[in-house]
């Protein structure tokens, strides 16, 4: 095992997890505290505005909450968790969106790679594990295969986004209203949307675009799942 999360598994949520575990509740929403977590924490909080930074806090936490319930045996690291949940949306701050033609997720992964390689004094396992996680993040084709970690945000930033049924149903209500609590949604959904919106004006050609450039913000928008 991996704690990277280097492992194949099945992209697909349903071929991922054929038979879902009735889930459990989770009170911890405590954080890491080593100190590349706590480095990568004040390193977003400068970059990230405060309903970013409350979505990626929330997909550590679904992430963790998940892994629990869901993966048991997996092996993946909570700290590698936590630096690609907060880094993850990077690529959508104005600076970054405006700083590049290329897609969101692909130039924040890369500037994600950096930090992790500077920080970890070169752990290249680890930076191509967060860079390959984020490239990933919005990659949901119905074949082929992904890493754990990967997977993981994926079913998490889903579940933060658009509530889908495939998704809600792997993580207990109680901890969902837990996570909001604890970092609140404010109007999350409206700000997503808009720098989904944001980034298929900017670069047309993007990736986003393949979720849909009319139907992903409109599923954003109407996200049936009530989280407290
Ligand atoms: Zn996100």
């Amino acid at each position: 095992m991996s704690k990277y999360g280097f492992v194949k598994i099945e992209r697909d949520f349903i071929q991922s997890i054929p038979d879902a575990n009735e889930p459990i509740v989770h009170h911890d929403t405590s954080l890491p505290q080593t100190e590349l977590a706590r480095k990568v924490l004040q390193f977003a909080k400068s970059q990230l505005s405060t309903p970013i930074l409350n979505h990626s806090l929330r997909v550590y936490l679904y992430s963790k909450a998940i892994i629990k319930d869901q993966f048991p045996d997996w092996n993946l690291d909570e700290e590698v968790i936590f630096v690609t949940a907060l880094l993850h949306d990077l690529g959508t701050t104005d600076e970054n969106l405006k700083a590049t033609k290329m897609s969101f997720e692909y130039f924040g992964a890369i500037k994600a790679r950096e930090l992790v390689l500077k920080e970890t004094n070169g752990d290249q396992d680890y930076a191509d594990a967060v860079c390959e996680a984020i490239i990933r993040h919005q990659d949901l084709n119905d074949k082929g295969y992904i890493t754990q970690l990967g997977l993981i945000i994926q079913i998490s930033t889903v579940l933060d986004n658009a509530g889908f049924d495939s998704v809600s149903s792997l993580i207990h209500s109680d901890t969902l209203k837990v996570v909001n609590e604890r970092y609140n949604r404010d109007n999350w959904l409206k700000c997503f949307a808009g720098v989904v919106q944001k980034e298929n004006v900017l670069k047309p050609w993007g990736h986003t675009s393949s979720l849909g450039v009319e139907e992903f913000p409109a599923n954003v928008l109407k996200n049936p799942l009530h989280y407290t």
